[in-house]
């Protein structure tokens, strides 16, 4: 997708109303494109304080507050007794949502704040003043603009499919999510155990122009989504990040990235939590035993060739 097409279809990627092909290559464009992700956090900006206003000046009638609470409870009880089938979605023959799923799909998007876009957007501008200062610390700017790039590029991802139910490619227990992963991507994929959180499924992403594998966590007490990304060995742990024990750890207040290498894949851990709460739901992942020796697929397709079928 070239940047014309790109950047006009901004705004329906923020309100989640892109077909899956559209939002594939948009996000595959946003990877490569700082103006578009610029303009991205700019639209999200404008959004962030519109809503932010409109909920200042607007009290909402308690009956509302009350029928709202009302379709979550229904949602969590069809969430409890419909559990996601592992399959592949977004294949087009996959089954349609039934008008039920689609209604509590939309109150769960109601119960999430917008994403801080306006927070990348600071990254962004951060990262491109250092470029601009330039001079003796040449060297230090640009590990610093890496490191910029690459939170920039996992927040990107965070919020634009984390949130979003209809996004994922695979949904399912986490062995089911892994599974479809690795058989994605050439390199070890796991789906960790996280005590309090559920696996609610995952997705290819483009990080850095790499595909990577994305696993969706959602907190069980807070509904709050946590993505494990896992890429290839050949992925770099930027030195701009700050260190804190294995990790390298970055972000702003809204959003925190920590870094590590693990079994010779780079894994990155996001959400919306302070860095030192998010190092410590890291070291809680419960990585099964020999997970290191499972061997990618033979050959992992790519994903441009495989995604023709797989269109809507
Ligand atoms: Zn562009």
């Amino acid at each position: 997708m070239n940047h014309a097409s790109a950047s006009l279809l901004l705004d329906g990627l923020l309100d989640c109303a892109l077909s899956a092909a559209e939002r594939d290559a948009v996000a595959t464009h946003l990877a490569e494109c700082a103006i578009c992700r610029r303009q991205l956090a700019a639209a999200a900006h404008t959004r962030s304080i519109v809503r932010g206003r409109l909920e200042a000046t607007t009290a909402a009638p308690p009956e509302l507050a009350e029928r709202i609470r009302r379709q979550l409870a229904v949602h969590a009880r069809s969430t409890a007794a419909h559990p996601a089938a592992p399959a592949g979605r977004g294949t087009g023959d996959g089954p349609v949502a039934p008008p039920e799923a689609r209604e509590t799909s939309r109150w769960r998007w109601l119960r999430r704040p917008l994403p801080a876009y306006h927070a990348i957007g600071g990254a962004i501008a951060v990262g491109l003043l250092t470029v601009a200062a330039g001079g003796w610390w040449l060297t230090a700017a640009t590990a610093r603009r890496a490191a910029v790039e690459t939170v920039v590029g996992l927040s990107t991802q965070h919020h634009l499919f984390a949130r979003d139910d209809k996004a994922m490619e695979v949904e399912g227990e986490a062995d089911a999510v892994a599974a479809w992963l690795r058989a994605h991507v050439p390199f070890p994929v796991v789906a960790p155990a996280l005590p309090n959180y559920d696996v609610e499924g995952g997705r290819l992403v483009a990080v850095e122009g790499r595909l990577a594998a994305q696993v969706i966590y959602e907190e069980e007490a807070t509904g709050r989504y946590v993505s494990l990304v896992i890429g290839p060995a050949s992925a770099t742990v930027p030195d701009g990040l700050r260190p804190l024990g294995k990790y390298r750890v970055g972000g702003d207040r809204d959003l925190s990235v920590a870094m590590w290498r693990e079994a010779g894949v780079r894994m990155a851990i996001v959400g919306p939590l302070p860095e030192s709460v998010l190092v410590a739901l890291a070291d809680r992942l419960v990585f099964p035993v020999g997970w290191r020796d499972v061997a990618p697929v033979e050959r992992a397709p790519e994903r441009g060739k495989e995604a023709a079928p797989r269109r809507e």
